[in-house]
């Protein structure tokens, strides 16, 4: 049998393993060490019980002739797809645009199927790594990288007619929030070009400012030049249990014309099967009054996370970016991003992750998260102010 030569273009996967490596190495030097790890971006804070009941309920019903059920609609259940649409979207999409998934990253490489490797595609550097790994997966050759830095306002030049563009905001890793005017730029670009924007919502969730957009359809003109997709990963701690959604509008046509919802929901019902039941009806849950309240607390928790941080690292004179509508912080190092993460490690005993990971333009910066124990994070801001 012969490897995939797709595979062959991936490069190997080692930001976290060489994290984890490393942290590993300096643990068994310094056995006393307390190290804290502001590195992954996993949410940390237990569900509301609220939450957590109801997808017991759900488990717990299919215990039961009249409660079983097997699988369900492909595109997700009619009251989730309902829900996202009105309490996250507030009409502003159709539920049956709504496609429920098993997670936003599953989503990102199954979109790729939609185009295959005859195109162009560009990306924000850095990013987060699936754009680019699962367009390789799939063939693609043409990538453009668009550097994001604090020099340009972490939005890109866009000059280049590409047939995708992947754009993430709140941004992973830089946690960086386009604008409406910058949104407005790149829906107008795209109309221009005839390209079509992937769109992670991932962390909307966690955009407090109300001046700032938290979906690109809040753009006029979007839907027939964007997919959205998301998450109720960070949104509500669902990273374990699983669930996200994408949005194909049905504005969004083929150059001929043709519908690519009407693909995407052949693709949906070809390679997935639906998401879990019991995962979407623990989403219902947070969609109610009640969940919208637990999670809105959880998500001021780990943005406070975020404040302290920024503040400690501020008053050491660090240049911070992002942590404010994001739960990630973007820091500029003088060092090599490795360097710097290695003297984060050895000075403060505190994880991070290296910016040069997610892509070229991450080099000289160091990614902190904001999920963690309030306990690790007041700790860690200790050690970095003294
Ligand atoms: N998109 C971004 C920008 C992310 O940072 C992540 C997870 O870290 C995901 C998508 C994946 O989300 P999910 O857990 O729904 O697969």
């Amino acid at each position: 049998m012969k490897r995939n030569a797709n595979l062959n273009a991936l490069k190997p996967s080692y930001l976290f393993p060489e994290v984890n490596m490393k942290r590993k190495q300096f643990q068994e030097t310094h056995p006393e060490a307390q190290v804290i790890s502001l590195g992954i971006g996993d949410t940390t804070e237990p569900l509301d019980p609220f939450i957590a009941e109801a997808l017991a309920k759900a488990a717990s019903e299919l215990s039961t002739l009249a409660g079983y059920s097997g699988y369900g609609p492909e595109q997700g259940i009619k009251p989730l797809r309902e829900a996202v649409a009105e309490k996250l979207y507030h009409g502003m999409i159709e539920a049956d645009d709504v496609f429920i998934s098993d997670g936003a990253k599953c989503d990102i490489g199954r979109l790729q199927v939609l185009f295959g490797k005859e195109i162009s595609i560009a990306v924000q550097d850095p990013a987060y790594p699936v754009y680019v790994d699962g367009s390789l997966l799939q063939g693609v050759k043409k990538i453009d990288y668009l550097p994001c830095n604090p020099e340009n306002d972490f939005f890109p030049e866009l000059s280049e007619k590409s047939d995708l563009i992947y754009f993430c905001s709140p941004n992973n890793p830089t946690g960086a929030v386009a604008t409406r005017q910058q949104l407005e730029k790149l829906v107008a670009f795209a109309l221009k070009n005839r390209s079509i924007i992937i769109y992670d919502s991932a962390y909307a969730s966690y955009i407090q400012d109300k001046n700032l957009p938290k979906s690109i359809y809040e753009i006029e003109g979007a839907k027939k030049v964007a997919i959205e997709i998301s998450s109720f990963s960070k949104l509500a701690g669902f990273t374990g249990v699983r669930l996200g959604w994408t949005i194909v509008p049905k504005e969004l046509l083929y150059e001929d014309a043709t519908s690519i919802r009407a693909d995407w929901n052949r693709i949906t019902c070809t390679i997935f099967n639906g998401a879990s039941n019991i995962a979407q009806k623990g989403a219902l849950s947070v969609l109610q009054k009640e969940g919208l309240e637990a999670i809105q607390k959880t998500i001021s928790f780990y943005l406070e996370n975020a404040a302290i941080i920024k503040s400690a690292l501020e008053q050491k004179g660090f240049e911070v970016y992002g942590g404010l509508n994001a739960p990630y912080l973007w820091v500029r190092t003088q060092d090599l991003s490795w360097n710097a993460f290695q003297k984060f490690l050895e000075k403060y005993h505190i994880v991070t992750t290296p910016g040069s990971g997610f892509g070229p333009s991450g080099e000289h910066f160091l990614r902190f998260t904001a999920f963690g124990k309030r306990s690790n994070i007041l700790e860690a801001a200790k050690r970095l102010k003294n």
